[in-house]
């Protein structure tokens, strides 16, 4: 299963707030075997909020959309996602009993729109936090407080799955250019991925779908590169 991200907020792309929703979902979403192969940071604008999740739903089995829930004038994500599957957005009825009987608000608590969703939308609940979620299509809207993410991500988590993958880290001391040849060779004997990130030395990551692979991968790279 193949995923697109998309984080919605003016304030990521000042730099305001770090895109944690994203990394955790590429962790969280790894571990069940779902590859995040885009994660794209859009505006609080409609349409390019539309423009994007129509893009990447068209190209992926799923599109995870945080961000920009709720009912005041900079939360457009269900505007932009209704206008992405040419739908309205109007007041859902079974969203609207939830905050009510489940969530303890009154009627005249709920800011105007605060359950307004795309027309034939499943909702979400929002367990800790006001603004319900939604999926339409393939598409899960999701709020962007990272608690609230979480928490309504993992009540959706079984309907992303894919072919669990193994993964052996190693650290060396040795420099990125001294590896090389050895990366090439290894992904050309197993059958494994390996990442190589610099940094305090460099970290390899192989990943891999057969357990056994990996691990010979990995023992091959131990006898030839200086593991610490
Ligand atoms: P609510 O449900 O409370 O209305 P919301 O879905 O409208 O939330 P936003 O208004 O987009 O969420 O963001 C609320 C706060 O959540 C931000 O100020 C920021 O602190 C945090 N946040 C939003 N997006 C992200 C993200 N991608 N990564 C980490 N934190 C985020
Ligand atoms: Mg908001």
């Amino acid at each position: 299963m193949h995923v697109a991200v998309v984080s919605v907020g003016d304030e990521i792309l000042a730099g305001d707030t770090t895109n944690t929703n994203a990394a955790w979902l590429g962790r969280r979403l790894a571990e069940r075997g779902v590859s995040v192969e885009r994660v794209t940071v859009v505006p609080d604008r409609v349409a390019d909020i539309a423009r994007v999740v129509n893009e990447h739903r068209a190209e992926y089995d799923a599109v995870i959309v945080t961000g920009g829930l709720g009912p005041t004038h900079d939360d457009l994500t269900m505007e932009g996602v209704a206008a992405a599957v040419g739908r309205e957005v109007e007041p859902h009825p079974e969203a609207l009993e939830w905050l009510l009987e489940e969530g303890g608000y009154e009627r005249d608590d709920l800011a105007t729109g605060t359950a307004d969703l795309p027309r034939g939308a499943r909702p979400l609940h929002n367990e800790e936090g006001v603004a319900p979620g939604a999926v339409i299509e393939g598409i899960y809207v999701l709020p962007g407080v990272p608690d609230e993410m979480k928490a309504m991500f993992e009540t959706v988590a079984e309907e992303f799955e894919g072919e669990p993958r193994h993964v052996v880290t190693l650290h060396t001391p040795e420099p990125e250019s001294a590896l090389i040849d050895h990366l090439v060779d290894v992904q050309d004997r197993f059958s494994v991925t390996v990442g190589s990130y610099p940094g305090d030395g460099v970290r390899l990551k192989l990943t891999g779908t057969d357990e056994s692979e990996v691990e010979a991968a990995a023992d091959w790279l131990r006898e030839r590169v200086t593991i610490e």
